[in-house]
């Protein structure tokens, strides 16, 4: 087996790009390379005071930019959306090193795709159309779409090229300055992207402070000169940004955990269809990258019915994926991103192991691995009240829960205080609609488990977080507010 080779950041290792500019900061923080348990190199660790400095430039910048055309504003995205397309190898082996995502089947995907979402906000950036209301004579109403000022976004380490391409195409797309803090785990392949950036945007209108949650993450969310967050990544720690915006009355956008639902209709397993839905299952649960996604399809519902013959095809299929280095070319499966998250997931599946759960496949992993390629695992015997199946496990660990009566597994699917994700595998137009309208969910796919596209809403109900990204729509309500101008005209 050869592995890729990845090639890092030149300067974008220092960390902070401000005001046009790259900075070395004092701190440090070391990347890992979690497949090998090796670091792969240091960057500049940002704090308190080089998000001063970043806000300071971003406001700066903010009156020009805001006033520039949004066509102009689309045509820095678009470029940049080019400029990842043309370099998506370079960047997706960076982001396998240090994210433990697959060269195969996700780092390639996630750097056309976030490519994908710039060139798609490039396009959309001058539907930023407001109302107008005739309201008679001597009287005439318009509505504009304005930008809230400088945007501080944070960024969680499971997909962050995606998401670092979803943050910064909405705030700029809107006339928005932004602040963007990726995650201290994964902000080399998001520290390439900026190196792309560097001579687009002019200087002051994108920064970056790469640091960790406590210092950068808190600093940012705090200073009073944000105007607007928006914060993917743990319920946890989005309810402590919401208070810190709270305190300021400052805008949020929240895109947080989940725990969701996958359920399974007879008729969606006859033989012509079996196959489809177990692949189906398979890839709602996000086998491929680790279980790591917050709309993973992690709780499975099987109509009794089709138990026997569904469980052993699914079971077949996440055992067949082949777990391993993520620069492997040939791996399906790669490794969890740091030693705590491994340690979480392999408690959970301890705990289950020892209150007598069953293995379809799948252990409880080893305590000190090589590296955190963990072990794909299906479990039943369980019921919707133990903690496996009410907590975000975030890793590869998929619970089944048989059923028989839709109204039961309509209120197990619905116990929960997430309401990200739901996915539906059955082929009967009532069944379906029947099912979509009860289900507390934000996002809800039937009979597949592909990945955002953009132009959808996405965004979650419930604790799962509060607005929608990756359309336009979304980022208007979320980006900006509505001026209302009411003119007296001569009749
Ligand atoms: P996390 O909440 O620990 O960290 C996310 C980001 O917040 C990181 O950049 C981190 O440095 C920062 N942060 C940490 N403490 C902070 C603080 N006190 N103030 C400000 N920022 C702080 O989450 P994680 O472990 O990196 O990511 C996994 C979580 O993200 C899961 O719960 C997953 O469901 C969620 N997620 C949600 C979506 C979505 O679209 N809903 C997408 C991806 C991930």
């Amino acid at each position: 087996m050869t592995l890729l080779e990845p090639k890092l950041p030149d300067a974008g290792l220092a960390g902070c790009f401000i005001d046009g500019n790259w900075h070395w900061p004092e701190g440090r923080l070391t990347i890992e390379n979690p497949s090998r348990r090796q670091p792969v190199c240091e960057v500049g660790r940002g704090a308190a005071k080089e998000i001063d400095l970043a806000v300071a430039a971003a406001n700066r910048a903010f009156p020009a930019w805001r006033a520039l055309a949004a066509s102009e504003r689309g045509r820095m995205l678009t470029e940049l959306g080019n400029r990842l397309a043309d370099n998506a190898e370079e960047v997706a082996r960076v982001l396998a090193a240090e994210s433990g995502n697959c060269i195969k089947t996700q780092s390639r995907g996630e750097a056309a795709g976030a490519s994908g979402v710039l060139k798609y906000y490039g396009g959309v950036a001058v539907e930023q159309k407001g109302e107008t209301l005739p309201l008679g004579p001597g009287l005439f109403s318009y509505s504009t779409r304005e930008p809230h000022g400088v945007v501080g976004s944070i960024i969680p380490w499971n997909s962050p090229l995606q998401l670092g391409a979803v943050k910064i195409s909405m705030a700029l797309a809107t006339g928005n300055t932004l602040v963007l803090k990726p995650a201290e785990d994964a902000p080399l392949a998001v520290l390439k992207l900026v190196e792309m950036a560097a001579d687009i945007f002019p200087p002051g209108v994108f920064n970056v402070v790469t640091g960790t949650g406590e210092e950068a993450g808190a600093a940012l969310t705090a200073h009073p000169d944000v105007a607007k967050i928006s914060f993917t990544g743990s319920s946890e720690v989005g309810r402590l940004v919401s208070h810190a915006a709270a305190d300021r009355i400052a805008r949020v956008t929240l895109e947080l955990g989940g725990k969701s639902p996958c359920i399974v209709f007879p008729d969606a397993c006859t033989s012509g269809r079996i196959e489809a839905t177990a692949q189906g299952v398979v890839n709602a649960m996000r086998f491929a990258r680790q279980g790591q996604s917050c709309t993973a399809g992690s709780r499975l519902f099987v109509h009794k019915s089709v138990w026997d013959t569904l469980m052993p095809l699914v079971t077949e299929k996440a055992a067949a994926m082949k777990v391993g280095d993520a620069l492997d070319p040939e791996a399906d499966i790669g490794a969890v991103i740091n030693a705590e998250r491994y340690g979480e997931i392999r408690s959970y599946v301890a705990e289950a192991e020892s209150q007598g759960a069953v293995f379809h496949t799948g252990e409880t992993p080893p305590e000190d691995p090589a590296g955190f390629q963990p072990i794909p695992t299906i479990l039943s015997g369980l019921d919707n009240s133990w903690r496996i199946a009410r907590e975000e496990v975030f890793g590869p660990v998929l619970v089944a829960i048989p059923w028989e009566d839709e109204a039961d597994v309509i209120s197990m699917a619905n116990d929960t205080h997430y309401g990200l994700a739901a996915f539906i595998f059955s082929r009967e137009m009532d069944t379906i609609v029947r099912m979509t309208r009860s289900l507390d969910a934000g996002w809800i796919q039937v009979n597949q488990g592909g990945g955002q596209i953009p132009g959808m809403s996405y965004g979650g109900t419930k604790q799962s977080g509060t607005g929608s990204e990756y359309s336009i729509e979304g980022a208007l309500e979320a980006y900006t507010y509505r001026k209302c101008v009411t003119v007296a005209v001569e009749a």
